[in-house]
């Protein structure tokens, strides 16, 4: 096995040795094998538990949220409870057909990564466990199932895992292909957005093509909703601040001649502030009754499968900063500005316990590795396994010393 040459990114002190990176490999290898999707994950959970057994941790017998998994560790004195967080699933991808080590189960892989984060999580808690004995505190990992379709956190959330181990702070990471190893985004800005699932149906009497003067126009109404809700965006949010409106699914008629009595389209919302959220999602609704009242047809908007933004907490940023001032060479940059309109569902954590969320590079152009996430190419720099559960692993330790 080579242990490559993560070394050139960390300073001597770094909390990482040859035989965790090593660690880290066998379980990011043997986790990108076996991707598996949403709730289903019987075999990534199987892994999981045997690797957390075999680091003598205390592995929970509940399945918060279907099949989340939670484990922990404390040391001899009582202290704070830390919680670091990895999410488990995989994507409905296939993977390219010539890599070694590839995907063996058909028309999945791990295209976002998250069998990195499991590695570094695993490894962090090998690291942890060597220094059981001079912790005043304990630290919980938790695997998140379903974090790709979403609702993965709250499931575990519902099912009291928070209120079960009661954590003090919550910490996690992204791998980010975008970012080069050895950069790294943390900040006290929101890193992901808040994400909605909106919905409109339109409802209207329909008729022929040739006389749309006797019919209730739901196309022109249509027509006028997008370009209102684009226009929201534009004219009516302060421009400094990040919001996007996209409509990408549309349900319209079967013929070219009639206008249909109904019109389903779907989009999605992503800011970056609540208040801009609620601002948004109110005036969508006055946007569809205006257009609907105009149009003589009626226009109802719905918005689910929410996510708030990823707002990390200032004293937990400033804490995961100075993990990696002291954990990383000078070849790193630890403070690449970077945030993006994605969504992660960290954020269900982190809006009910302060900690931060981070990304690390794992692109690296020099070996090739450019593929963006969610492709059949996504692959990942194993060094950044090593940059992720050492600045993890000593941020943990500072906040359980605090
Ligand atoms: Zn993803
Ligand atoms: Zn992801």
């Amino acid at each position: 096995m080579s242990i490559g040459s993560y070394r050139s990114y960390l300073k001597q002190e770094a909390l990482i040795a040859d035989d965790d990176f090593e660690w880290a490999l066998t379980c990011r290898r043997a986790l990108h094998r076996i991707p598996e999707l949403g709730f289903d994950l019987p075999r990534t959970r199987a892994f999981v538990a045997e690797a957390l057994t075999k680091l003598d941790f205390n592995v929970d017998e509940r399945a918060y949220g279907q099949s989340g998994l939670v484990a922990s560790i404390e040391g001899p004195e009582p202290g704070p409870t830390i919680m670091l967080r990895a999410d488990m699933d995989a994507l409905p991808i296939e993977e390219v057909a010539d890599r070694e080590g590839r995907s063996t189960i058909p028309g999945n892989s791990h295209a976002c990564g998250h069998d990195g984060h499991m590695a570094i999580a695993l490894t962090v808690g090998r690291i942890l466990a060597r220094q059981r004995q001079s912790l005043a505190g304990r630290l919980v990992l938790c695997f998140q199932p379903s974090e790709e379709p979403g609702g993965g956190a709250l499931a575990m959330i519902r099912d009291g895992v928070l209120e079960r181990y009661n954590p003090a702070q919550c910490y996690g990471l992204h791998l980010w292909s975008e970012l080069q190893t050895g950069q790294l985004a943390v900040t006290e800005k929101a890193l992901f957005a808040s994400c909605d699932k909106l919905s409109w149906t339109i409802k209207g009497s329909g008729g022929h093509g040739a006389i749309p003067h006797l019919a209730h126009d739901t196309v022109g109404a249509l027509a006028q909703l997008i370009q209102a809700n684009y226009h929201l965006v534009a004219r009516e949010v302060d421009a400094q601040e990040a919001a996007v409106i996209s409509i990408g699914q549309l349900a319209a008629g079967s013929i070219h001649n009639v206008i249909p009595e109904m019109i389903s389209a779907g989009g999605t919302l992503r800011t970056e502030s609540p208040s801009s959220r609620a601002f948004i999602l109110e005036r969508l609704k006055e946007i569809a009754e205006a257009i609907g009242r105009q149009f003589k047809v009626s226009i109802s908007l719905e918005a689910s499968g929410s996510i708030p933004a990823c707002i990390s907490a200032p004293s937990a940023v400033a804490n995961v900063r100075s993990a990696a001032a002291g954990s990383l060479s000078g070849v790193c940059d630890a403070n690449v500005d970077y945030s993006t309109l994605a969504g992660e569902d960290m954020a269900e954590f982190l809006l009910r316990v302060p900690g931060c969320y981070f990304l690390v590079g794992c692109g690296n152009a020099d070996r090739g590795i450019i593929a963006p996430h969610h492709t059949s190419e996504f692959d990942l720099d194993e060094d950044a396994l090593a940059i992720g559960a050492s600045v993890l692993a000593s941020s943990i330790l500072n906040a359980i010393r605090e």
